[in-house]
């Protein structure tokens, strides 16, 4: 079968032959329907060097997956070939009190887990292939009815992330207050479809594109901002912001990019007990003192999300209140999106379908 592979870091991942996987016991081979393509792979690309993670190339990119399930391991019940499945990425040991608890992301054995890795493509192989070997079938969540498997690659991390950090925000979006979304692109514009699906808070966005800040609106926010362009600088935005609340300051703020200049807009725009939430990669630094950000602010960082919340993600999907702006591209023409994405020219979440055509059948 055809993979797109990571082969070395600071370099372009290539097209290339390798075999079909083949599910030992506990195993689930998912024959893949959309793996989307993350901003963090670009980061792979571009930013990683040997030992500045505990895992590295070759392996093949994609770790937003969703198919239907293929070949079954021994062992594996309630699984059907056929059934149309979604892939919660974080792959941990399985055993330490946190994987037990269903929050893989924070597993504290990965030298337990099969080999160090974040999980499927990002380390060990994912879903940039015709076929994705799952290590375990506790990481499928079938979906529910209505929801087609390349919406639902999406959904496993372009929602999943936002929905996560904004869910742990709830008790401080009541009726009346704010939420600011910094970066409007495959997480951004989810997160504010979410913030609109699940409070009543009114949502700012702010980004540097104008076709960014048009899917903002379609999105749901009530107001979207352009920082670097007509609406001023970073200063000049957080002004609008602080003037849009009656000076008080947004009660949440979601950083999507992590910028030197994004984290210094999130930290002049919170308001005092606000949270500040960073989730882009960025790879920028927050200035922290005790006056800034303002009184009690919680500053926070927040990695992708666990498999209940995942399934809560596919649910509200199903129901019709998360609508993701999807381009798709056939698993030749990946590099393609991922160009785009590069370039600034992508709206919404490019994903990649490399069974395209084949329907759903097994
Ligand atoms: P994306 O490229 O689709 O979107 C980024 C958006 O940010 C674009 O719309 C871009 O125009 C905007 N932007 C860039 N610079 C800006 C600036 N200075 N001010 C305002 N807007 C700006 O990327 P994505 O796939 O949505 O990922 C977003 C970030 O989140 C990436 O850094 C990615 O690696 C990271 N990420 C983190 C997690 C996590 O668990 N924490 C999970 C997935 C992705
Ligand atoms: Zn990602
Ligand atoms: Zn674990």
């Amino acid at each position: 079968m055809r993979a797109l592979r990571l082969t070395a870091w600071k370099s372009d991942p290539v097209l290339v032959e390798v075999p079909e996987p083949d599910p030992e016991p506990g195993q689930v081979v998912v024959r893949v329907a959309g793996a989307g393509a993350c901003h963090s792979d670009l980061h792979l690309m571009r930013d990683f060097d040997e030992g500045s993670l505990p895992w590295g190339p070759p392996f093949t990119l994609g770790h937003e997956n969703a198919g239907w399930v293929h070949r079954i391991g021994r062992g594996v019940t309630g699984l059907e070939p056929g059934m149309p499945v979604a892939v919660h990425g974080p792959w941990g040991c399985g055993f330490c009190s946190r994987c037990r608890l269903g929050i893989d992301t924070y597993c504290e054995r990965p030298d337990a887990a099969p080999v160090p890795s974040g999980g499927g493509g990002l380390g060990l192989d994912g879903g940039m292939a015709e076929f994705l070997l799952v290590p375990d079938a506790r990481f499928l969540v079938p979906l529910p009815p209505g929801l087609d498997p390349v919406t639902a690659a999406a959904l496993t991390d372009a929602g999943l992330t936002p929905y996560h950090a904004v869910r742990r925000s709830w008790p401080k979006l009541p009726p009346g207050s704010t939420a600011v979304v910094i970066g409007v692109g495959g997480l951004g514009h989810l997160a504010v479809q979410i913030l609109r699906a699940t409070t009543a808070a009114r949502v700012i966005a702010v980004d540097t594109r104008p076709k960014a800040l048009d899917l903002a609106l379609e999105s749901g926010a009530h107001l979207a901002l352009r920082s670097g362009g007509p609406d001023g600088t970073t200063a000049e935005v957080a002004a609008r912001i602080r003037e849009q609340t009656s000076g008080r300051g947004a009660d949440v703020v979601l950083d999507f990019v992590g910028s030197d200049g994004t984290l210094a807009l999130a930290a002049a725009i919170p308001r005092m007990l606000g949270d500040l939430t960073l989730v882009g990669i960025g790879g920028g630094r927050l200035d922290f003192s005790f006056f800034s950000p303002p009184y009690e602010t919680s500053v926070q960082s927040t990695y992708w999300g666990s498999r209940p919340e995942l399934a809560e993600v596919l649910e509200l999907a199903a129901q019709g209140l998360l609508k993701p702006a999807l381009t798709r591209f056939p698993l030749e023409e990946a590099m393609t999106a991922y160009r785009l994405m590069e370039r600034g020219e992508l709206v919404g979440r490019a994903v990649i379908t490399p069974s395209a055509g084949e329907g759903g059948g097994a």
